[in-house]
């Protein structure tokens, strides 16, 4: 018997509908105890419309349509009923109220995709696409989730893993019946090229993986340039909003200056840095300090340099110190230069005149959307695991090299292959689903 479990389903605010979902063996007999209709035997799939009823005082309490799913072919794979009522935050609670006292208990945060995946309807990285497509804030986020909705990921591990299966299935034989002709005897050399190419295969998947990132997180880029070069400006032009403050004081931004900018699918998380530069001032100093782990942390530096002036010590400092970055050296105040030079970036910050560098943030990033036209993992967890199972088939090269035993070398690529399924779900712990599961909406 599978407790009945229910939710609210949308935001707990005023709105057209609200939505109160139940799944288990008694959603659709809770349901008929609290209304109108007699709901036990209409079809699967169909929707009514009538009146909840408190069964305690028989007063109608709301005009409601209510759609009745029934197992397994539901979201759960249980038996599903959610009933549409006004959008008002009391009346809502008021339903979900008489659901909890007529038999349902309240579903924790996730719970009905907790239970999709438990029954086996989804797996896990399928579950996790639930959580990210709510989450996604642009055409590339929601993209992603939707091929991760689908199954994508399994079906780019699956390939993967079944091999590995078929071969430490094969290694079990090896040692098992050594004697035994009609197997193929596996030696060193032979899985040798195998595991090489497992390993491959998975840094392609890695590698695919990193652009997935990049565009879900956003592009931790640090705007560096010594003071009053128009920093500030930038950011300011670049946020269209006065949220840094312009000022013509040398060295006033102290405070490093936040904010982030939707480009096209790509998010910039932009700081602005202090001016970076020699000084016996203390708080500068710890300005300049900041902007030294800003450059380090960041995934992206723009370099801006006075286009007015003739490059001076400082700048060459900066540039030598972004040198390994991925970094745009732009030159500010377009405006007041003689001449401009052809193949330098050249801006009026002071003005919002910035296409030069919208352009050329498009030609860095755009690429990343071009690899997403292939399914990749989804999140941390997921490429953790995979750079788990890479590690650990490394190790088992290691071992064919130096020509250890296939009872040893085994060892390492049923890890490998354990990693793999943990991604699917296959393999799991109470305790980090739980965790997983409570990041999600109550009822989702
Ligand atoms: P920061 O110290 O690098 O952050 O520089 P600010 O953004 O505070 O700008 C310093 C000064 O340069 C301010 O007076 C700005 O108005 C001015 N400034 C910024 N960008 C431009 C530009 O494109 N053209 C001109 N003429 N002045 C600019
Ligand atoms: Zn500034």
């Amino acid at each position: 018997m599978n407790e009945t479990i229910a939710a609210i389903a949308t935001p707990l605010q005023e709105g057209a509908i609200s939505i109160i979902r139940m799944s288990g063996d008694e959603a659709i007999s809770i349901a008929d105890k609290i209304c109108t209709l007699k709901l036990t035997d209409v079809p699967a799939n169909s929707i009514r419309y009538g009146f909840i009823v408190d069964p305690q005082s028989q007063m109608k309490v709301d005009e409601v349509l209510i759609s009745v799913f029934r197992s397994p072919k539901t979201f759960t794979t249980e038996d599903i009923v959610e009933i549409n009522c006004h959008g008002g935050v009391y009346i809502t609670r008021q339903i979900l109220k008489l659901c909890l006292a007529n038999g349902a208990r309240l579903a924790t945060r996730g719970e009905f995709t907790q239970r999709a995946f438990l029954n086996g309807r989804i797996d896990l990285t399928q579950a996790e696409a639930v959580n990210d497509m709510i989450e996604a804030d642009n055409h590339a986020n929601a993209q992603m989730a939707m091929q991760g909705i689908r199954g994508s990921i399994r079906r780019l591990l699956d390939p993967l893993i079944n091999d590995i299966l078929n071969i430490i299935a094969n290694i079990e034989v090896n040692i098992d019946y050594p004697e035994y002709d009609d197997v193929v005897q596996l030696t060193n050399d032979l899985l040798l090229p195998m595991a090489r190419s497992w390993v491959m295969k998975i840094d392609e998947i890695l590698k695919r993986s990193e652009s997935g990132r990049l565009i879900k997180e956003g592009i931790q880029t640090a705007i560096v340039g010594k003071p009053n070069v128009g920093k500030s400006s930038l950011l300011n032009a670049l946020l269209e909003e006065e949220k840094a403050i312009v000022t013509d004081i040398a060295g006033t931004t102290r405070d490093i200056v936040e904010g982030n900018i939707q480009l096209g699918n790509f998010t910039l998380h932009l700081i602005d840095t202090a001016g970076i530069r020699d000084t016996d001032d203390t708080v500068e100093k710890i300005g300049i300090e900041r902007s030294l782990k800003a450059i380090e942390n960041a995934q992206l530096v723009i370099v801006v340099l006075d286009g007015s002036r003739p490059l001076d010590q400082e700048d060459e400092q900066l540039l030598a110190m972004t040198e390994e970055k991925t970094r745009i050296i732009l030159y500010n105040k377009r405006d007041l230069m003689e001449k401009t030079n052809e193949e330098h970036l050249t801006v009026c910050a002071a003005n919002g005149e910035i296409d030069p560098l919208l352009t050329r943030l498009h030609e860095l990033y755009d690429k990343h959307l071009i690899a997403l036209k292939e399914p990749s993992l989804a999140n941390e967890r997921q490429s953790g695991l995979m750079m788990k199972a890479r590690r650990c088939m490394e190790t088992a090269i290691e071992a064919m090299e130096a020509g250890y035993e296939l009872d040893l070398i085994t060892i390492d690529i049923q890890e490998a292959y354990t990693a793999l399924k943990e991604i699917l779900g296959e393999v799991h712990r109470e305790d980090l689903l739980d965790a997983l599961f409570s990041n999600f909406c109550l009822g989702k």
